[in-house]
């Protein structure tokens, strides 16, 4: 299902549990948005909770994770959140009293568009990696979008207007989330008459867009990024609207980029340091490889090693590093492991010091080469030299099962659990682990363990019922069954109820 659909889908669910979504404010805190940074008035009187912004951010991303315009790619979504929590740390108070976890995202779509998500999802189109020259300009971007999140703009829009929900949900996800080129017609017909209101009311407001710009330019500030990024990159965008004549990019369809607005970015501008940012080479590598995985088909291959070959012309190190890793993914998803490898050895080179995508794709290969050992030596190699890497720590789990020691991976995984409880992948691949091991009690309990995390609570009944009926289901197998099942029961009936009781309210 395309993504728009499931923005629909999502958002049929929303429109009948909607009025619950909204809590007076009288019942919570007052809304801060955190010490120090602008406040838009005081004048609304009832926003959505945190809790249930958070909720209702997790239920549209559970959705979108299914989607396969997605981009699960671990190397992608390690650099983006430690690129996105970086800028988030320089400063913490963006946080407010939601302290919300932002997490970052990358969907494949070639057009120009970021989006922030209630409860700190923020998402960012391919097409805008791919545009953006460096990290400045990238942090512009994402640090608007946290500026919506910090400003807590979106349960306003959602719990300002609550005697019609249905605007403001469906500009929501329509501004927000499906903003993919040109105004959504699909949508306005699901919307009836609602269909025009929608459209009008697409974007947040003018002051909502200024007081973003204005948290985001403090973040690039705090954060010691060249500001003028956000001038230069929003500029762009809109010279190659004109250049291409494809229609306003998403981006300025949601985010307009007015006279007014570039003045007011420009003055705070000038009241600032000038800072230049030294970009990691990660950046560039990343966008190599959303290059590669925006297209990810033979001919999208062919495509993208053009621009490659174009981009090896004398350069700087980091631009043929990047080329060259780019082509080394390319040649592994054409089968050519020997080629990848001579390749990323050439990218090693121009780089000069390692970094992590590169660490990932040279235990990638080796994997794919099915040379274990050698996956297994650099795996630990890479993961003493990132230990805080997600996708370099669970790389070591499959090279230690490639390599046949299935206890230790286990053991490994199980730590790995325990420190990542959210991680659904940590599950799958301790269930893969005991599959090898015969061991079925415990292979169909992880899977349920993964399936409960991912939201999909039925089937995490099934599986525990699989498992349960494992003949290898010891009695401590039996009673850990027991009391998830129990746990996992309760929690779906407490589904149930809040979406009855969503559906009985006026
Ligand atoms: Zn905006």
């Amino acid at each position: 299902m395309p993504i728009r659909s499931r923005i629909r889908a999502a958002l049929a669910t929303l429109l009948i549990s909607g009025p619950m979504l909204v809590q007076p404010l009288a019942a919570q805190s007052l809304p801060n948005v955190g010490a120090g940074l602008p406040n838009l008035g005081g004048t609304e009187r009832e926003e959505l909770s945190p809790a249930m912004e958070r909720r209702l951010g997790e239920q549209i991303m559970r959705d979108l994770r299914q989607d396969p315009d997605y981009l699960d790619d671990a190397p992608t979504l390690e650099y983006l959140n430690n690129f996105g929590n970086t800028l988030v740390s320089a400063r913490p108070e963006v946080r407010g009293d939601a302290s919300f976890d932002f997490f970052f995202f990358a969907v494949r779509d070639g057009s120009l568009n970021a989006f922030a998500l209630p409860g700190g999802f923020i998402g960012v189109h391919s097409g805008l990696l791919l545009a953006a020259q460096n990290e400045s300009e990238l942090a512009s971007v994402l640090a608007h979008e946290i500026g919506h999140v910090a400003q807590r703009h979106i349960a306003r829009m959602l719990g300002a207007q609550r005697q019609d929900m249905l605007v403001p949900l469906a500009s929501l996800l329509l501004g927000a989330l499906a903003a993919r080129s040109s105004p959504d017609v699909a949508m306005a017909s699901v919307m009836g008459g609602q269909g025009l209101a929608i459209q009008r009311q697409l974007n947040f407001s003018r002051d909502a867009e200024r007081e973003a710009d204005r948290v985001g330019l403090q973040i690039l500030d705090a954060g010691a990024y060249d500001t003028s990024g956000m001038v230069a990159f929003f500029g762009r965008l809109q010279t190659a609207t004109r250049n291409y004549g494809e229609g306003i990019p998403a981006y300025l369809q949601s985010h307009p980029l007015t006279t007014e607005r570039i003045a007011d970015i420009q003055a705070r501008i000038r009241q600032q340091r000038y800072h230049q940012h030294a970009d990691n080479i990660d950046f560039y590598l990343i966008r190599a490889r959303v290059r590669v995985l925006q297209n990810d088909n033979p001919q999208g291959w062919r495509d993208a090693a053009k621009i490659f070959e174009t981009e090896l012309a004398p350069k700087t190190r980091v631009q043929t590093a990047a080329a060259k890793y780019g082509l080394a993914l390319i040649a592994l998803r054409q089968g050519d492991a020997a080629r990848a490898q001579s390749l990323l050895d050439e990218a090693r080179a121009a780089a000069l010091k390692d970094a992590e995508p590169l660490a990932s794709l040279g235990v990638e290969i080796r994997l794919a080469a099915n040379q274990t050992d050698a996956a297994l030596k650099q795996s630990a190699a890479a993961r003493e030299a990132f230990p805080l890497s997600r996708d370099i720590a669970s790389q070591y789990a499959d090279a230690l099962i490639a390599a046949g020691k299935i206890d230790e991976a286990v053991r490994y995984l199980r730590d790995q659990s325990q420190l990542y409880r959210e991680d659904a992948r940590v599950q799958q691949r301790l269930a893969k682990a005991y599959a090898t091991q015969g061991k079925q009690a415990l292979q169909h309990l992880a899977l349920a363990e993964s399936y409960a995390i991912k939201g999909s609570l039925p089937a995490a009944l099934d599986q525990l019922q699989i498992a349960r009926r494992a003949p290898d289901a010891s009695f401590y197998d039996q009673s850990i069954i027991d009391a998830r099942e129990r746990e996992l029961k309760a929690q779906r009936l407490e589904e149930m109820k809040q979406n009855k009781e969503g559906k009985n309210k006026p």
